[in-house]
């Protein structure tokens, strides 16, 4: 009896043991468990970083994402106009094509063929599954009219609609422990393998998170002037007009720090025309028969406006305080690329060329010097197609040259895992997003970078988790 009655009591201790630990293990996430390990640590909470972060929770997988600024959405956010996805649905009922062997062809010539074949590959095949994944989250496109390479919202801001999305996704996950205002500073490495990173707190304390794996979704360097001007001395004294704050190059350097490859460290999206995080045409400047001039402090021209964006950017970058004055006609402003910049840019408005020149601080007889000499055609930089600068009233807008897009980043293989300077994987690390490099030699075609936001972050998660 007694020998029953105590069996009795240890199998009520049990069954209670088992009920409590069943009880906070399903409501609790691991953090509290644990709370500096997980089975993925994510470092960067743009598009890549979510993506990945919610591809490897959907799996099952425990995950710490750490955002080193006090929300997340990165450059994502600001992504302005759409993403680029071949063979889609709206493709083939508007009965436009735009083929993956399209789509690949574009990205080659825009990488000038130093793109690595096989990522650019990777990224077209799985572009439409991409697409297709951002109607599940409730998102809804249409094609561009103008060009069939790209999807646009139907109506909103793309960017903002996008981290919206993947915040509301992320957010049903209980095994995504988001971090705030917590930077990585350093990658942890043991035995040859990336077990986790060293991170500063909101606290400013310093902590180390593990993980079996770690995936860099850092972003660019767009943020990062002096690692620009350090890659490619041309783009000494570039802005920060187009970019949020969170894109250093720390994903870069971290995995520099620990033998990572770096590719394509010298190539930069510039935008010689910007301000006020806005950037504009270079129709502006270098439409045939219309377009305006550039010109710098001395009110002198410089520069054949009609090169290419990236070579304008650093003309510009080599004039006093690294800026120009864009000037042109009522022709120009006409345009709707006119009205954009004037209204963004909050240009000025005058009804003659002097009057312009005292508005924007320049001297008067010296920009009339110069334009009257345009409007003579006497240029000698070389300029094939000359506009003009004659219709009044005339405008003038100040301008910053900024990085849009920087190409460089980590060597990455067709599982977005990180390589060394011997090509070799570095195991446990894994990189998405602008952080990545080789993926669009020396030029990005636009929308596909949201979208290898999407293939690689899920990629990398997948991989990261063996799935
Ligand atoms: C003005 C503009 C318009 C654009 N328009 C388009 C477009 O229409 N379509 C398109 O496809 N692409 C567009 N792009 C490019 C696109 O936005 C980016 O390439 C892409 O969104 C980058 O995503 P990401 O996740 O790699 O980086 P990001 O979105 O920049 O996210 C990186 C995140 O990592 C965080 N981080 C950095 N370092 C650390 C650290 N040490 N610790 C913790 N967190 C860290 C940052 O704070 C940031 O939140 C545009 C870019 C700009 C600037």
């Amino acid at each position: 009896m007694k020998k029953i009655a105590i069996s009795m009591l240890l199998i009520m201790t049990l069954l209670v043991t088992m009920l409590t630990a069943c009880t906070s293990g399903g409501t609790e996430p691991i953090s509290t468990v644990d709370k500096n390990s997980a089975d993925v640590l994510v470092i960067g909470g743009g598009g890549a970083g979510l993506v990945a972060s919610i591809t490897a929770a959907e799996n099952g997988a425990n995950v710490i994402l750490v955002e080193k600024m006090p929300a997340v959405g990165g450059n994502t956010i600001i992504s302005a106009t759409g993403i680029t996805a071949s063979d889609t649905k709206l493709h083939q009922e508007a009965g436009v094509p735009f083929t993956k062997e399209d789509h690949f062809k574009k990205t080659m010539e825009t990488s000038k063929n130093l793109a690595d074949e096989k990522l650019v590959k990777i990224l077209v095949d799985n572009s439409n599954a991409a697409y297709e994944w951002l109607l599940t989250l409730g998102l809804k496109y249409k094609l561009d009219p103008k060009d069939p390479a790209w999807i646009i919202p139907e109506e909103g801001h793309y960017g903002a609609q996008l981290v919206k999305a993947y915040q509301a996704e992320a957010a049903k996950y209980s095994n995504i422990d988001l971090r705030l205002q917590t930077k990585a500073t350093e990658l942890v490495v043991e035995n040859g393998k990336v077990v986790g990173a060293k991170v500063t707190d909101k606290d400013g304390k310093e902590q180390v998170i593990k993980a079996k794996s770690v995936i860099l979704a850092t972003g660019g360097l767009n943020n990062a002037p002096d690692m620009i001007a350090e890659f490619n001395p041309k783009y000494v004294g570039v802005n920060t007009e187009m970019t949020t704050p969170g894109p250093t190059g720390d994903g870069i350097r971290m995995a520099q720090a620990i033998g990572a490859q770096l590719k394509d460290m010298e190539y930069f999206q510039m935008r010689p025309l910007s301000l006020n995080g806005h950037w504009y045409k270079e129709v502006i400047v270098n439409q045939e028969g219309i377009g305006g001039i550039l010109v710098n402090k001395d009110a002198k021209r410089f520069v054949d406006e009609t090169m290419s964006s990236w070579d304008l950017a650093s003309e510009i970058l080599k004039q006093q305080d690294s800026m120009a004055f864009v000037i042109f006609d009522t022709d120009v402003f006409n345009t709707s690329d006119g009205k954009k910049i004037v209204e963004k840019a909050k240009g000025i408005k005058a009804d003659t060329i002097e009057d312009l020149a005292k508005q924007l601080g320049l001297d008067p007889a010296a920009l009339k010097a110069t334009v009257d000499e345009y409007n003579a055609k006497n240029d000698p930089f070389g300029r094939k197609t000359l506009g003009k600068v004659t219709t009044a009233p005339f405008y003038g807008v100040k301008t910053l040259p900024s990085s849009h897009y920087t190409m460089g980043g980590v060597a990455i293989n067709e599982n977005a895992q990180v390589l060394d300077k011997d090509g070799k994987v570095i195991e446990g690390l894994y990189a998405a997003g602008e952080v990545v490099g080789g993926l669009y030699g020396a030029g990005r075609v636009a929308g596909n970078n949201t979208l290898d936001d999407i293939v690689f972050g899920k990629i990398a998660a997948k991989h990261a988790i063996g799935k």
